[in-house]
């Protein structure tokens, strides 16, 4: 069995669908698939716009149903096939106009239509077109979760349910499932989060001991840099899991940064492949396997990010300084991407500038506070950076050469990533610079 997850770039449209059909029909010939579809491109956001637009007193359903109206009858689909999901959608959002408010439950029930309407869409065209499918919400097999909205996971003991749900499926159809949305055990609607298809694919993928997970989206796999910043990106063949983690999780705009943790867990390849070039053969993130033989794997950024700084003044020497500010943090719910310390400061960066502000009146009970924003964390992603020697020193120059001022480093001892903290507006010279020397 393999798992397929199509992108919302990858069912953009009538001509995207098609490409897809053919991967679909290809890999279904070749023995048991899984289809994984997120919603066309761009639903998402239009779900999520009309809700808070809902919310803060305009009822818009119109323009949302409209555009996947119109993919719908791109595909020939009959005319009243999503009837049923518009009324639903239409009552919701009146829900949320009367009451005023969008409640997280809320915003993940607005959410989920996007799914449910793309696999409805794509089983309906891909069975006129002579591929038998049928449309599934992937929680009518098994996907139960918590009721952790915007960030479900799936109940522990989830797995056997699945394996049952899919075992009973019809033979020789493809079912296509739904990505992203989930449900509790007393049925309301979940997601895992935004881009959150990748995780459900992969999550899908280890319950079933599937042989492989197929993410495909619209780069030829994961590059060594962003393709839409670097025109000389290329493909990286293959990567071992925590380099790929790490890459992820410093703004690679391939994989969503939980994707790979369920495949790790258990040991399924993940390949990244190119929708618009099927014949590509992307990236294999796997355990074991061919490393990356290059000191480098890539080049990523994470871009808007804060820069907090707490100066000890008083506590010069003090004992317990550090645990105090990471303390106040934890207690505000910031998390915290890279850190530096001197002996009478702290630097870090965090995403969440909402929660650090409400964090900064206890910091301020600690030292000297100051926040910036605007930052970006560069990374620098290898296997093998820990062990060539001088590395380290090349990129810090090459960044500095591109004139770019780098105000934090990091590189913990073994480490697989080197992040530096520049400013949002220098991602591009930087990022030019890095790849310049690392890779062309
Ligand atoms: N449709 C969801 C989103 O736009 C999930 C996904 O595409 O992975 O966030
Ligand atoms: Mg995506």
């Amino acid at each position: 069995m393999r798992v397929l997850k199509f992108g919302g770039s990858s069912v953009a449209d009538r001509a995207q669908i098609e490409k897809v059909l053919g991967i679909v029909r290809a890999a279904a010939a070749r023995g048991r698939v899984l289809v994984v579809s997120s919603a066309h491109k761009g639903i998402t956001d239009a779900l999520v716009r009309a809700a808070e637009r809902a919310a803060a007193g305009s009822y818009e359903p119109r323009a949302v149903i409209e555009r996947q109206h119109a993919i719908a009858g791109s595909l020939g689909c009959r005319a009243d096939l999503l009837d049923g999901l518009f009324a639903e959608l239409r009552d919701l959002l009146r829900g949320v106009h009367l009451v005023g408010e969008l409640s997280p439950r809320s915003l993940d029930y607005v959410s989920s239509f996007g799914e449910r309407m793309s696999v409805r869409v794509i089983a309906d065209f891909f069975e006129r077109e002579g591929l038998p499918a049928d449309a599934y919400d992937v929680w009518d097999l098994g996907f139960v979760t918590d009721a952790v909205h915007g960030a479900a996971r799936p109940l522990p003991g989830w797995e056997a349910r699945a394996r049952a749900a899919v075992d009973a499926l019809p033979a020789g159809r493809v079912p296509i499932v739904t990505g992203f949305v989930g449900k509790t055990e007393q049925g309301v609607v979940t997601t895992v989060g935004r881009n959150g298809s990748d995780l459900t694919a992969t999550l899908l993928a280890a319950a079933l001991g599937a042989d492989e997970a197929q993410i495909w989206t619209d780069t030829d796999g994961v590059m060594t840099a962003d393709p839409s910043v670097i025109a000389a990106a290329r493909n990286i063949p293959h990567m071992r899991f925590e380099e790929a983690a790490e890459l992820a999780y410093f703004g690679s705009r391939v994989l969503h940064p939980s994707t790979l943790l369920p495949a790790m867990a258990a040991s399924i390849p993940v390949r990244v492949l190119n929708t618009n070039r099927p014949e590509h053969p992307g990236t294999v993130i796997q355990a074991v396997g061919p490393a990356n033989p290059s000191p480098v794997t890539s080049v990523a950024y994470k871009e808007s990010q804060a820069v907090l700084t707490v100066t000890a003044t008083r506590m010069f020497g003090a004992v317990g300084f550090l645990a105090d500010v990471f303390g106040a943090l934890a207690r505000h719910g910031v998390s915290v991407d890279v850190v530096t310390t001197s002996e009478v400061s702290v630097s870090l960066t965090a995403h969440d500038v909402a929660a650090l502000e409400r964090a900064l009146p206890d910091l301020e009970g600690l030292g000297r506070v100051r926040v910036e924003r605007g930052r970006t964390i560069l990374a620098v992603v290898g296997q093998n950076l820990a062990v060539s020697a001088g590395t380290g020193a090349r990129v810090l120059h090459a960044v500095a050469e591109a004139g770019v001022n780098v105000e934090m480093v990091s590189y913990a001892s073994g480490s697989l990533n080197l992040q530096m903290v520049i400013r949002d507006e220098d991602i591009r010279p930087a990022v030019s610079a890095l790849h310049r020397m690392l890779f062309e």
